[in-house]
């Protein structure tokens, strides 16, 4: 197979066994898009499978030797998995990092009001996303609650196909006259992405009878949601896309396409001299802050700690470590959509279907905000995809003045890792509902797999 190829797409590269491979990982994969919901569902179901596979909470280890395997729970919202090198961990670490939080809706804090005897939530959208697309779908109502008493209760309403669901309003196109003369990005404006919970009430006011069917059914008041993390998203699980069924439909491809890709690689890669590690972030997607996001301490806590765990705890180890570190920065880039021709430079664009993508730099307004990757950790990236047989492409976010994006590969450069953005293209990045090809999602796990087993 020619693993870089402009002219035939990789379900064309692939033998008719690879293709049965790709079926069979496609099916893994939905399973996993349709159970890991949120962040904190990824990372419960990341470490179920970790756990099946032998992985250990790094507070079981009192030393490490080659083969071992650690997990690292950050407050059940972010994962890092390692399997010890034959190396020592100071001469540095092959790391695939993506993130497992997605765009969405998230509940207020004070989020029931009433209008008209129409009961609403109040929402505050995460991440960067298109609010005319949010509207008139079937919305689920998924999260936790913590209670003042310290319970913890598990909110899911709208997964089972039996349950209720929730909406979002639109204008009717007969009232629309003033409405369609507004921007796109004005037309539906945040504080209107408010889903209808109800209207029934025999009662002067519905919002109380709202509220008891909350209590009835979980158990909490109104000042329980002060302390939630309730998330609105499709009430649709993942879908085979076309007639020949060559791609997928979810919510949330960005980045749980790149984050099962790095789990099942991890799961099945031989141990390698170098210490292999998986970095599931959560808070990519509004700016990598927070204690969950790559911003905070968590991730180079946890190397400190594998290193002190092989005798090395000073800080100049860590450092050592980190600049010896090569990673790939597994997250989505955009496909060439040829209907948005204009948006994109063809030359440069990722084209759906033609192997993981790699991106030497994000970023807008000239690479500003961009790790721009070393041209030389490039050439050692295309050499391990070349030899191993991963398809790959190149791909450029779009136009140069068009706009840009941004990845968690600029903060762990800033570590002095050797850094590279590597991910699956895809379309209709950040909609409720995402598409990427079966194809490309199973080159990702190609390709992290042969990055992991690299020396
Ligand atoms: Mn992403
Ligand atoms: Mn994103």
């Amino acid at each position: 197979m020619k693993p870089f190829d402009m002219e035939h797409s990789a379900w064309a590269r692939f033998s008719p066994e690879e293709r049965g491979q790709m079926e069979a990982y496609s099916v893994n994969y939905r399973h996993f898009l349709d159970t890991a919901r949120t962040e904190r569902l990824a990372n419960k179901e990341i470490l179920r499978q970790a756990k099946a596979a032998g992985f250990k909470a790094l507070s079981e280890y009192t030393s490490l030797q080659p083969g071992d395997k650690v997990y690292w729970d950050q407050k059940g919202k972010s994962v890092i998995l390692a399997v010890i090198g034959s190396k020592p961990i100071v001469e540095g670490m092959k790391i695939v990092g993506s993130h497992i939080d997605c765009p969405r809706l998230d509940l207020k804090a004070m989020p029931v009001v009433e209008k008209n005897k129409i009961v609403y939530f109040k929402t505050h959208y995460y991440g960067g996303l298109l609010k005319y697309q949010w509207v008139c779908m079937p919305l689920s109502l998924i999260g936790v609650v913590f209670t003042a008493d310290g319970r913890q209760i598990d909110v899911s309403i709208g997964e089972d196909p039996e349950d209720p669901v929730f909406y979002i309003n639109d204008l009717l196109p007969h009232l629309g006259k003033d409405q369609a003369a507004k921007k796109l990005s004005e037309a539906i404006t945040g504080e209107m992405l408010m889903p209808i919970v109800g209207t029934n009430s025999t009662e002067e006011k519905t919002k109380p009878t709202i509220l008891s069917l909350f209590k009835d059914k979980y158990g909490i008041e109104e000042e329980d949601f002060a302390s939630a993390e309730l998330e609105i998203i499709p009430a649709q699980k993942s879908r085979e896309v076309g007639l020949d069924r060559s791609m997928l439909m979810s919510h949330g491809h960005d980045d749980r396409v790149c984050s099962y890709g790095n789990l099942a690689a991890i799961l099945a890669a031989a141990p390698g001299e170098k210490t292999q590690v998986a970095l599931f972030a959560d808070k990519e997607e509004i700016g990598s802050v927070g204690n969950t996001g790559v911003h905070s301490s968590y991730f180079l806590d946890f190397a400190a700690e594998l290193l002190a765990l092989q005798g090395h705890t000073e800080e100049l180890y860590l450092r050592r470590m980190l600049r010896s570190s090569e990673v790939l920065s597994a997250d989505v880039c955009a496909a060439l959509d040829p209907v948005f021709a204009s948006a994109y430079e063809e030359n440069n664009a990722a084209k759906l279907g033609y192997g993981i993508c790699l991106c030497k730099y994000t970023g807008a307004r000239g690479k500003s905000g961009s790790n721009d990757a070393n041209a030389e950790f490039l050439a050692k990236v295309r050499q391990i995809f070349n030899s191993s047989n991963v398809p790959w492409q190149i791909g450029e976010l779009g136009k140069v003045d068009q706009g840009g994006g941004g990845t968690i590969a600029y903060i762990m450069a800033d570590w002095g890792c050797d850094v590279v953005d590597c991910g699956v293209a895809m379309l209709s990045m950040h909609a409720p509902l995402e598409l990427v090809a079966k194809a490309d999602a199973y080159s990702g796990y190609l390709a992290y797999k042969a990055f992991f087993e690299s020396k």
